[in-house]
This record gives C-alpha cells, sequence and structure tokens, in this order.
C-alpha cells in the first residue's frame, strides 16, 4: 500500500509573519466559546514575543517549560482536564514554540474532544474524532515536528506518538525571526535531526522519487547551512530544510538512528535530537558518507559528543535499550530489508549500545 496523507491545511513562511497570527486566528474564533489557549514556550516568558502574542480577553495563555523532560501523557491529561474545567471547550490552540510545544499543541487539540487518558490512543489511528483547531508556530527548527502527522508523547508504558490524520496542523506560521535566539548547541542537535532524517530517508528500500526530492533539496540547504552557521540567512533555510526533511521521512522512513535513539530516549530519557547526534557519531557502517559529513560538522562547529557513556550502564539497561529499538520494524525494514532479522540481532543492537 503506498501512504496516503494529509498534510498541513495552510502555511505562511517568511520574516514577521508571526505579526499576522491575530489576523489568522480571527476567523476561527466562533462557536459558543470563541477563545483560544495559547501554548508557549517558557523561554519566551518575559521576552519580547511576550507582548506580541495576539491573546485576547478570555484566551488562556500558559508559559510551558521544556527544559525538565519531554512532553507527557500525564502533563496532557491534566492541562486538558484544567482547561475544560476552567472554560469549556476552546476554539482553537496555539503551538509557540519547539518540538515539545508543537507536539504538546497537536496533543492537547486531539484530547480537548477525546475522552480518557492520551495513553489510550498512543499509537496509530486509534483517536476517535477530530481535535480542535490548532495552529502551529516553531521557534527552533530542525524535528519536522511542524509537518508531521504525529505527536510524540511519553506515558508511563510507552513513547509512542498520538499519530493520525488529525493530529496534523490546520496552520503553520514559519517566521525565521523567531528562532534567532537559539543557543548554539541546541541550533546543532536539532538541525542535525534534519540531516539525520535526510540520511535514513535516502538510505533505505522505502525511498521513492518523491520522498529523494524533498531530502535531496533539504541536503542542499543543510550543507549550506552547517557551512555557513547560524545567520539571519541561514535561519531561513533551516525552516525550509526542516520541513521538507519532515515530509521526506514521512513519504520514506527513518532508520538505524532513530531506532537506537528511541531505546536511549526511552529507558535514559535523553532528548531526541541529542540522543540522534550521540548516535549518528557511532553509525559509521550503516551510513558511511553521512556519518563521515556529521563529523566534519561536529568539528566545524566545535560541538563536544561526550563518549564512554556505555562504561555506566548495566548489561539490564543496554537490553532494555536494544529491547526498544528492536520492537520499531518499520524502521528496520527501510534501512535493512525485510529480511533484517537475519542481521539485525539482540546482540548486534546491544554491540551498537556499547559503542556509545
Ligand atoms: P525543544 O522544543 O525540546 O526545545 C529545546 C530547547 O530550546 C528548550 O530549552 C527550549 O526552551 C529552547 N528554545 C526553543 N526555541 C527557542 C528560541 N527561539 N530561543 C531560545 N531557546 C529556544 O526542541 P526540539 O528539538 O525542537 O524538540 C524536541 C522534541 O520534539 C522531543 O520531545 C521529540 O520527541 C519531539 N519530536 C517530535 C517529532 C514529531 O514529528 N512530532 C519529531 C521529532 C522530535
Ligand atoms: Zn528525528
Amino acid at each position: 500500500m503506498h501512504k496516503n496523507f494529509k498534510g498541513v491545511e495552510k502555511t505562511v513562511f517568511g520574516r514577521g509573519s508571526f505579526d499576522q497570527l491575530g489576523d489568522i486566528l480571527a476567523p476561527h474564533r466562533t462557536g459558543e466559546n470563541p477563545y483560544m489557549v495559547f501554548l508557549v514556550d517558557a523561554y519566551f516568558n518575559g521576552k519580547p514575543l511576550e507582548s506580541r502574542v495576539p491573546a485576547q480577553n478570555n484566551d488562556l495563555v500558559y508559559y510551558i517549560s521544556v527544559e525538565e523532560h519531554e512532553p507527557t501523557t500525564e502533563q496532557i491529561d491534566t492541562l486538558r482536564d484544567e482547561i475544560l474545567a476552567k472554560q469549556g471547550l476552546p476554539a482553537g490552540v496555539v503551538g509557540i514554540g519547539g518540538g515539545s510545544i508543537m507536539d504538546i499543541a497537536k496533543a492537547l487539540s486531539l484530547m480537548l474532544t477525546n475522552e480518557g487518558s492520551s495513553t489510550l490512543y498512543q499509537g496509530l489511528n486509534l483517536i476517535k474524532k477530530p481535535g480542535v483547531y490548532h495552529v502551529g508556530v516553531p521557534t527552533i527548527s530542525g524535528t519536522g515536528a511542524e509537518v508531521s502527522m504525529t505527536a510524540v508523547l511519553t506515558g508511563p508504558e510507552k513513547k509512542l506518538g498520538l499519530k493520525c490524520e488529525w493530529t496534523v496542523f490546520d496552520q503553520i506560521v514559519l517566521d525565521p525571526d523567531l528562532i534567532a535566539t537559539v543557543p548554539r548547541d541546541w541550533w546543532f542537535y536539532t538541525g542535525m535531526d534534519t540531516y539525520i532524517h535526510c540520511v535514513e530517508s535516502e538510505n533505505g528500500q522505502f525511498n521513492n522519487a518523491y520522498s529523494h526530492a524533498f531530502a535531496e533539496q533539504s541536503l542542499a540547504l543543510c550543507r549550506e547551512i552547517f557551512s555557513k552557521g547560524q545567520t539571519p540567512e541561514t535561519d531561513e533555510k533551516l525552516m525550509v530544510a526542516s520541513l521538507m526533511g519532515g515530509l521526506s521521512l514521512t513519504y520514506s522512513e527513518v532508520g538505524v538512528c532513530h531506532a537506537l535513539s528511541y531505546g536511549l530516549s526511552k529507558i535514559l530519557g535523553t532528548r531526541h535530537c541529542y540522543a540522534n547526534c550521540l548516535i549518528m557519531n557511532h553509525l559509521d557502517d550503516y551510513y558511511p558518507e553521512g556519518v563521515a559529513e556529521f563529523k566534519q560538522f561536529v568539528a566545524q562547529h566545535n560541538i563536544t559528543l561526550p563518549q564512554n557513556l556505555s562504561a555506566e550502564w548495566d548489561d539490564d539497561t543496554i537490553t532494555k535499550m536494544a529491547e526498544v529499538s528492536y520492537n520499531l520494524p518499520h524502521m528496520w525494514n527501510h534501512a535493512i530489508g525485510y529480511d533484517w532479522k537475519n542481521t539485525i540481532t539482540m546482540d548486534v543492537l546491544k554491540d551498537l549500545f556499547r559503542r556509545l
């Protein structure tokens, strides 16, 4: 079966486009309770952007810190219950932040209309009803969360997305000015997520002319961005590269780095983009050209990736990470082939984790 997906309905791109947000939301302030919920990365609390958030009288504005942990099912359930108890069903949800805030906005939109805990809906097409209107405004680029059809949540049992067509944003606002303040290390890790999405999307059996065209352009942009560094001009390009890398993997698949990264994140809580960088550094056997270029970017930007992390991990921890990775057959099917179990065994995976 070929993938048949819904895309983001409306996209605005350009410097200063954030100031159009009020006008964009206006026609959606309808129904009995025409208020909006803004979910803003706590980084912007007290920063100039705060006064530019187009909140009106009854709107709710939450500043959410994403420093402590990645989005959780409990966090979404609590937020949903609080909002519904306070003001009832809103007309829309707007997420202003990175991959974490965008996933929170997508998940909240769905959970406002679907009863029970978000843990019930972690997986593919488990959501029963469309969510409320939702808008994504990225402030750090690379994950592709702005165009993806999943909202990744960590629950008591699994780290898995609420994945369905209704997850996709109705509107995204891509304003390159918003990513100017991203610290250099985050700029690198999150930007590298895009680069890795493209390398993995390209190297596997599900790659096709459609996914390839997005990856090819995104890789060209990444090469320019990571040879020049963080400038207003490269920020514009990074926003586009992130989106195209996200589209490429949507119509192909991610591979070895993401399969291992999920294991590391699930068991130790390591953040997605950083975990990918730690792992990519050791995947010469699988992506020799991509890894060589990745290492050049690391060296050029003086990024320090710690070594010998696995010295601290006991066999039980490594086995658990390997189990999470092994249970992602769609990624292995793509990266290695349908006969992947002949070469990718638990021992191979444990050895890969021991390289970290
Ligand atoms: P993030 O949202 O976790 O933010 C990283 C850091 O950058 C935070 O400290 C944040 O406060 C800060 N920050 C954000 N914007 C800033 C700005 N303009 N200036 C200064 N600081 C800023 O970062 P991320 O890497 O974009 O997202 C990672 C999350 O995305 C993970 O939770 C991961 O699971 C998720 N993810 C989702 C998808 C998807 O398709 N839904 C794909 C990949 C990753
Ligand atoms: Zn990724």
